[in-house]
């Protein structure tokens, strides 16, 4: 980076968090937009913002001890990172997976902040979880790991404070079991103080399909610059959890053919077209695993090992987990003819398969604007529970739509007046990132 100011603070960041490099590449891919911010205001430095946004507010880790089926005690180590809350509450996931530590929770939270910028609507930046993994856990085991989690979480948690949501393997149940606790040890039937509730006990309708309907719709709005849209693309989504279920039926929605999806231990081909029927059932019904989509379905093909990049397709939609497209990927993806990329997930694509991807003219959805969606969703579940309402599931999606047509339209614009044309990384994260510094300026040094 070629600005002394950003080169320092990004130093800093690399000797006060060793070993942390999901941490590292997160801080250091908005760094790198921000050289002609901070050129164009002196004054951040002045009150040491940079230095101050890279360093949370507070970071809670903690035991998560629990007994098993089997009359075992098991510990997990959980984490809560409050990173900013200069636009409002604490607000961000929690993910349940054994790869959890705080490198990968302060990316993610990190990312948060300028995401949860870009919706407007007023929240902070968090996140939070545990190495615990929920597969092949019984639904006890899983409630009873989620009640003694609660039980040290909701020191650290509020409506007006911080408000958690799930992400990787913390779904409705798992909220389910964690707001149960919460109302019992608060004695208090605090709506929003959690979302991503069952809908019929606070939660939002469309709140399950937001993440994936938001990619899609962020998608189609990139498309239309180029004069295009999903209807007749070959699809290719990563994953087969929430995100990606949900982005491939808006996809099928709107004419696209989806041919491919995946989970941790391969994926799945299907030349006619994913019957997205036959996934839910398997990954939501039966908590099943994608290889059981090609024993039921003889058009189908399950590969073991390999890239699911190595499909061809037009439009690739990653969305399992951070670092799952390198640039061999993003050289297949060229190859293939790929028109965009957006992402599901928080981060997916390494650095120089952006770089890649970008100088070859293929769209490129940032995770932090394509998959705003769903926290702009959560976001609309506490509006309707402060004022204890229900929204239809139309009216709803039809908000989600209009913010994720805002949050395309500020990323562009933000993009062009900096010269920097279609570029859709650097205006999420300079349009993300002004105003977050906006808020911090204002409300002095703290
Ligand atoms: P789910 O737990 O519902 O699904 C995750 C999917 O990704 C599963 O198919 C899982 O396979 C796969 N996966 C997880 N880890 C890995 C891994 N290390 N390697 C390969 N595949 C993996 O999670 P979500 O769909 O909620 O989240 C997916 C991504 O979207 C995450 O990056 C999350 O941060 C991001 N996101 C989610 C939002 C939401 O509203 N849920 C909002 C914004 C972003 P398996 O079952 O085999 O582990």
């Amino acid at each position: 980076m070629s600005n002394s100011y950003i080169d320092s603070v990004y130093e800093q960041v690399l000797t006060r968090n060793p070993g942390e490099k999901e941490f590292h590449q997160a801080v250091h891919e908005v760094l790198e937009s921000l050289e002609p911010v901070v050129e164009r205001h002196p004054e951040y430095e002045e009150v040491a913002l940079l230095e101050r946004l890279v360093e949370p507010e507070r970071q809670v880790i903690f035991r998560v001890p629990w007994v098993d089926d089997h009359g075992r005690v098991q510990i997990n180590r959980a984490y809560r990172v409050q990173f900013n809350s200069a636009l409002g509450p604490y607000k961000g996931g929690l993910r349940f997976h054994p790869s959890v530590n705080r490198g990968i929770i302060k990316f993610l939270g990190f990312e948060q902040i300028f995401k949860n910028a870009l919706t407007g609507l007023g929240i902070g930046g968090g996140k939070g979880g545990s190495d615990f993994d929920p597969h092949g856990k019984s639904d006890n085991e899983v409630m009873r790991f989620c009640q003694s989690f609660m039980t040290e979480l909701s020191r650290h948690i509020g409506e007006s404070t911080d408000v958690p949501a799930g992400d990787i393997g913390v779904g409705g149940r798992e909220i389910g079991y964690m707001f149960g606790q919460y109302k019992r040890l608060a004695n208090a039937y605090e709506a929003g103080v959690l979302t991503g509730k069952g809908v019929g006990w606070g939660g939002s309708l469309a709140r399950t399909e937001a993440t994936g309907y938001g990619l899609v719709m962020f998608t189609e709005r990139m498309l239309t610059t180029r004069q295009q849209s999903f209807d007749g693309q070959r699809v290719v989504v990563s994953g087969s959890g929430n995100v990606a279920i949900y982005a491939i039926q808006k996809a099928q929605e709107l004419g696209a053919t989806v041919v491919a999806c995946s989970d941790s231990a391969g994926y799945v081909v299907d030349e006619d077209g994913l019957d997205l029927d036959l996934i839910r059932e398997i990954k939501e019904l039966r908590r099943g695993r994608i290889s059981e989509y090609a024993s039921a379905k003889p058009s189908a093909r399950y590969v073991v090992g390999g890239s699911i990049w190595d499909v061809p397709c037009t439009v690739a939609l990653p969305s399992a987990t951070q670092n799952e497209l390198n640039l061999l990927d993003a050289k297949t993806l060229v190859k293939n003819g790929v028109v965009a990329v957006a992402e599901g997930a928080n981060m997916p694509t390494e650095p120089d398969a952006t770089d890649f991807l970008k100088e070859n003219g293929v769209l490129f959805g940032p995770g932090k604007a394509a998959n705003a969606g769903g926290v702009a969703t959560s976001a609309l579940e506490m509006q309707q529970n402060a004022r204890r309402d229900q929204w239809t599931f139309d009216h709803t999606a039809e908000r989600l739509q209009q913010i994720m047509d805002s949050i395309h339209d500020r990323c562009a614009e933000t993009a062009d007046d900096y010269d920097h044309p279609g570029d859709y990384v650097f205006g999420a994260n300079v349009a993300g990132f002004t105003q977050v510094a906006d808020a911090m300026l204002a409300q002095g040094i703290i």
